[in-house]
């Protein structure tokens, strides 16, 4: 479908390293900014004007659907210049250090009320917020970077510097010819984000139906995928049991250091499993489901189906990981397993592993029929921008019929001291033949 025209576009990669610091200015700086970062959340919030929202019904498929449940106050956050200049001016009152750093407060000031703002999609607590971690974000006018010999300039006030270098670091070779961001600065390290970007011819584009077990693609090409999380699920269980274990004989550090311990693997786990996913599938966009459109449409009913789904499976930090490491994107996630991809059907309810179309027959696993649709929005969106063409179904040469008989098994394997071992596997078009090792336990669904 895209072997005519290939689109290239750029997918921006951040990583972010710390280099020790030793510097007693550091927990000065640090002191002020955060009094001053609070200061001025707190003006913005007694600022803030609050208007009411009232719900919004719509007409959906026959059926009336409330957008915006009971009346919520929606917070107008103060952004005109002369609010702006007199919050400038109240934080220069106290600042012994260079103008540019009350501008960085005043813009970190934002971007946290700008996050907090998600408590309207009931992610976040409708409560002013509190600094509580003691940090400085730095502005790049403030910083001088020298990319010869590695080192960053950071003036405190005029005349006086901190300079900080990654030379000989253990991270100096992976971020050769990438460009320094925002620094932030703690009381013993500071951390740098390099960015680098890169040129993806996309070639394939793999829609991406989330469960918790598993994740399973497709592509027509490659046909569909399925990607074992089950490690990642016991690796859960492990310490869930563990961690009730600490609790129960009241041992609080234990408990602590599950909790270390747990985060660590399920970091590991994702990483590799992001990293494997961008070796196997070059060229490739990833489409996912927006977990936070979930939140919109008839919250009661999605929050326990997305209760349910992520009872285990940390979906946003995946998705989060997968988008630094690959092209992705998201598409809403409405009635993705509720539609028949061939004739365009939408059942009343799903309930059980198989799709059954009450209208042209198809037969298909849920997740499968959830990947097809999840693919396809995202074209379809894609399309829609140019005309208003609407896409049914596959495309002829790819019908689900030919594609279901192939099936690519991918699991992120832990072996000895690196588990990045991946096992694709081809299904023979029987599903009995087996290529590759240890697919006899794997049976299709
Ligand atoms: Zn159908």
């Amino acid at each position: 479908m895209l072997k005519s025209k290939e689109v290239c576009q750029i997918l921006e990669l951040v990583r972010s390293y710390s280099v020790p610091i030793r510097d007693d200015r550091v927990r000065g700086l640090i002191t002020w900014y955060v009094k001053a970062l609070q200061n001025a959340i707190d003006m913005i919030w007694d600022n803030i004007e609050w208007k009411y929202s009232f719900p919004k019904i719509v007409r959906k498929s026959k059926k009336l659907v409330v957008i915006r449940g009971l009346n919520v106050r929606i917070p107008i956050i103060p952004r005109d210049r002369a609010f702006k200049k007199r919050l400038r001016e109240e934080l220069m009152k106290d600042n012994p250090y260079a103008a540019h750093w009350v501008d960085a407060v005043i813009r970190t000031a934002y971007s946290i009320m700008k996050n907090w703002r998600r408590y309207l999609r009931g992610r976040a607590r409708k409560v002013k917020p509190r600094i509580r971690r003691r940090f400085a974000r730095c502005k790049t006018t403030l910083m001088k970077i020298d990319y010869q010999a590695k080192s960053i300039r950071i003036t405190l006030r005029q005349g006086e510097y901190l300079t900080i270098s990654w030379r000989s670091t253990w991270f100096e070779h992976r971020v050769r010819g990438w460009t320094v961001g925002e620094v932030i600065i703690k009381d013993d390290r500071v951390v740098i984000p390099f960015k680098s970007s890169e040129e993806i011819y996309v070639r394939k584009v793999i829609g991406w139906d989330s469960n918790e077990l598993s994740l399973d693609g497709y592509e027509p090409s490659i046909g569909f995928i399925h990607v074992d999380l089950k490690p990642l699920q016991s690796i859960k269980i492990v310490y869930e049991l563990k961690k009730a274990i600490a609790q129960r004989k009241g041992k609080r550090d234990l408990y602590e250091k599950y909790v270390r311990r747990e985060r660590n693997r399920e970091k590991d786990f994702i990483n590799k499993l992001s990293a494997g996913l961008r070796r196997l599938f070059q060229n490739t966009i990833h489409v996912f489901e927006d977990l936070d459109k979930e939140d919109l449409v008839s919250r009661k009913k999605r929050r326990k189906k997305r209760r349910k789904r992520n009872a285990r499976t940390p979906w946003r930090r995946i998705h989060r990981r997968m988008s630094e490491a690959a092209l992705t994107a998201h598409v809403d996630p409405s009635n993705t397993s509720r539609e028949c991809p061939r004739c365009g059907y939408v059942v009343e309810t799903q309930e059980g592993q198989i799709f059954e179309c009450p209208r042209c027959g198809l037969k298909m696993n849920r997740h499968k029929v959830a990947s097809i649709n999840i693919r396809r929005r995202y074209l379809e969106g894609k399309r829609r921008r140019k005309r208003r063409a609407r896409m049914r179904g596959f495309p002829h040469s790819n019908e689900p019929e030919e594609t279901m008989k192939v099936e690519l098994w991918v699991g992120v394997t832990p072996s000895g001291r690196s588990p990045v071992i991946w096992i694709p596997m081809k299904r023979g078009p029987e599903g009995r033949e087996a290529k590759g090792r240890g697919l006899g336990k794997n049976q299709a669904q």
